[in-house]
């Protein structure tokens, strides 16, 4: 119990200077970007196309700074009963037009009642959406993301099932590891973030995953009574 005491306070403390630095961080990079683009429309094509990679290395900067947010706050502050098909459907809702553009569909799998879990709709809400963000970004020409839920054994299970190009086994060791990714513009943080929030919600994580096959994410929770 004392070492996980002091885990704990390890990671608050890392947080707060994490979150201090990213809003610091933050302010002078909107204003660089907001000079940049002003100088755009005033210089000729070989000095737009510095500025365009000095804008898209902004962007990134951005993402990681917005992951390391999230990453900043990983303890559920707000708990309300939520049921879980309901908080499904909205949340893949949102991701319905984007999973269209890349030809993905998203479906929802769940006909059970009476799901409920206790949690904080907001970060389990990022953590749905960061996975099948993955799922979708795995699927190269057309496929889909299922999203199943169901009760067993007094916990809630979700499990997020991409049609996508999967994982090695080396790179299913790495998944969680800080800036581990295989993408171009990746932040190898959505993993990290998601795994934090997760535990800071009580849940269990895990990854199943077949190179050219797809992956299986599965979320346990404690069941919570409605
Ligand atoms: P990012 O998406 O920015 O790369 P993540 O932490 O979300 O960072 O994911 C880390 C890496 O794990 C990805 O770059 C990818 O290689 C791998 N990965 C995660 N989810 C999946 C998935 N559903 N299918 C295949 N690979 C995945
Ligand atoms: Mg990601």
């Amino acid at each position: 119990l004392k070492l996980e005491l002091e885990r704990s306070e390890k990671l608050k403390i890392v947080s707060q200077i994490a979150a201090s630095v990213a809003h610091e961080v933050r302010n002078p990079l909107t204003v660089v970007k907001g000079f940049l683009q002003l100088l755009q429309e005033s210089v000729d094509d070989k000095k737009k196309d510095y500025l365009k990679i000095a804008l898209a290395e902004l962007e990134r900067a951005e993402y990681i700074i917005t992951d390391y947010l999230n990453l900043a706050k990983p303890h559920a502050d707000q708990l309300e009963l939520v049921e879980v098909p309901t908080f499904l459907g909205s949340t893949l809702e949102i991701m319905n037009s984007y999973g269209l553009i890349q030809n993905v569909q998203i479906h929802l799998n769940c006909n059970q009642t009476d799901l409920y879990v206790r949690t904080d709709k907001p970060r389990l809400s990022q953590v749905i959406l960061n996975l099948i963000k993955n799922g979708v970004e795995a699927i190269p020409e057309t496929g889909e993301v299922t999203v199943n839920a169901y009760y067993r054994n007094e916990e809630i299970f979700i499990e997020i099932i991409d049609t996508g190009k999967g994982m090695s086994k080396e790179d299913l060791s790495q998944i969680g590891t800080a800036f581990f990714t295989t993408k171009d513009t990746g932040t190898g943080l959505g993993i990290l973030v998601t795994i934090r929030i997760i535990e800071a919600l009580h849940g269990k994580i895990s990854f199943e995953s077949e190179l050219g096959k797809g992956t299986k994410v599965t979320l346990r929770f404690p069941a919570a009574e409605s």
